[in-house]
């Protein structure tokens, strides 16, 4: 099996790291490399050389792979110059964009999607967003901490005592766990909420305090994902969370719905309330934003409060998120990659899920 790995265009990481293509050449398959592509993430043309891999140009990637991998899909008239019988495991996001299924169908080719893997235990070790929502919550808190004009942890020194930040998360998922834990480490008084009950125990093994709402509709058939709440409940949760919002340094964002808008959290009557000086990080700015000011891939002040809205902060880690996200797509590959053959199995449930094209024909449903 040849294996072709691009080279993201706006992106500084890279889907797959030497290391893991020494394990493909191991396992049967050639591997050629586009030139440069993990040259941002610190991995050098020479190591992947070192590893087996053959540095080509990107239109011999495309044209002569059988596999390819991305992390972000390439573009339609890219796309045409894939073998027809080729496999691509990319990030196609069919929720989000709703003619990607037809364009790959077109094309005639196997499109698997990352993001399509299910959120079950068996597929935790290939989960990419899992992987990289974490990255982006740790990064949300040092972004944050370099906007803040003040300290996160508590000091007391000759020339007075500091009080220590106090940090709001909102949605303690991946991304808002990792904040919490890495808010905590560096001192501040961490303070979170989510609609799923099951956070709450997660929020205060950590060490920060559960900010509760009554009556939260929570819907095991939602696979993990959040549902969209009553009126009512989002009457409640408005209240709160402007009374705990006024008394906050910084914000942190991460409340996502899969397939809608983000929810919005806080509104300018919210901001407004905010301390001069305080800092919100959006990490929901990709669909649409959690805050009302949220301007997406911006960073901006309103109201003297700074509100980052920069879309992939796990991008600004190149190092570790490729090295993660290379993990995770090494363990899917190994479900259906056997002695250099690839062999998809629609009886297995992440297969059926991630298979979104197989040789043209659509199997993602809406
Ligand atoms: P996510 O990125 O879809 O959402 C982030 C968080 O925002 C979630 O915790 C969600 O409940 C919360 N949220 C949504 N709407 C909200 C609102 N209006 N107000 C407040 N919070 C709101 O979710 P995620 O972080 O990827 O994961 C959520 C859960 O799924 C976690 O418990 C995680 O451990 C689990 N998970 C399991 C697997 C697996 O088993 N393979 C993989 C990924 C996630």
């Amino acid at each position: 099996m040849q294996i072709g790995i691009l080279k993201e265009p706006e992106d500084k990481r890279v889907s797959i790291i030497p290391d893991s293509v020494k394990l493909l050449i191991d396992a049967q398959n050639s591997v050629y490399v586009e030139k440069s592509a993990g040259e941002e993430a610190f991995y050098a043309d020479s190591d992947y050389k070192d590893k087996g891999a053959e540095i080509v140009s990107r239109e011999d990637v495309l044209s002569k792979s059988d596999l390819i991998i991305s992390i972000s899909p390439i573009s339609k008239s890219e796309l045409g110059k894939l073998k027809k019988s080729a496999v691509y495991i990319s990030s196609f996001q069919p929720f989000v964009d709703e003619k990607i299924t037809a364009v790959l169908s077109e094309v005639g080719i196997t499109a698997l999607s990352l993001d399509m893997i299910p959120r079950i235990t068996l597929a935790q070790s290939m989960d990419i967003l899992s992987s990289m929502a974490s990255i982006s919550g740790y990064k949300a808190v040092l972004m944050a901490g370099e906007y803040l004009p003040r300290y996160f942890p508590m000091l007391t020194t000759a020339a007075g005592s500091i009080p220590p930040a106090k940090i709001l998360v909102l949605g303690a998922g991946v991304a808002g766990l990792q904040a919490i834990a890495t808010a905590r480490r560096l001192g501040a008084m961490v303070e979170a909420f989510d609609t799923r009950l099951a956070a709450k125990e997660e929020v205060h093994s950590l060490g920060a305090k559960f900010v509760e709402v009554e009556g939260a509709k929570d819907d095991k058939a939602a696979g993990g994902y959040a549902v969209e709440q009553t009126d009512d409940y989002k009457a409640k949760q408005k209240q709160l969370i402007a009374d705990h919002a006024a008394k906050s340094d910084v914000i942190i964002t991460t409340a996502l719905l899969r397939g809608k808008p983000a929810p919005e959290l806080i509104t300018e009557e919210m901001v407004k309330n905010m301390k001069p000086g305080s800092v919100i990080v959006d990490l929901a700015a990709i669909t649409g934003g959690n805050c009302a000011l949220t301007e997406a891939d911006k960073i901006v002040e309103k109201h003297h409060v700074t509100i980052i809205g920069l879309k992939d902060l796990s991008a600004t880690v190149p190092l570790h998120a490729s090295q993660l996200y290379s993990k995770n797509i090494m363990n899917y590959l190994k479900i259906f990659l056997k002695e250099g053959q690839i062999e998809l199995d629609f009886e297995d449930e992440i297969t059926k899920s991630s298979c979104i094209v197989h040789n043209g024909e659509i199997k993602y449903k809406s």
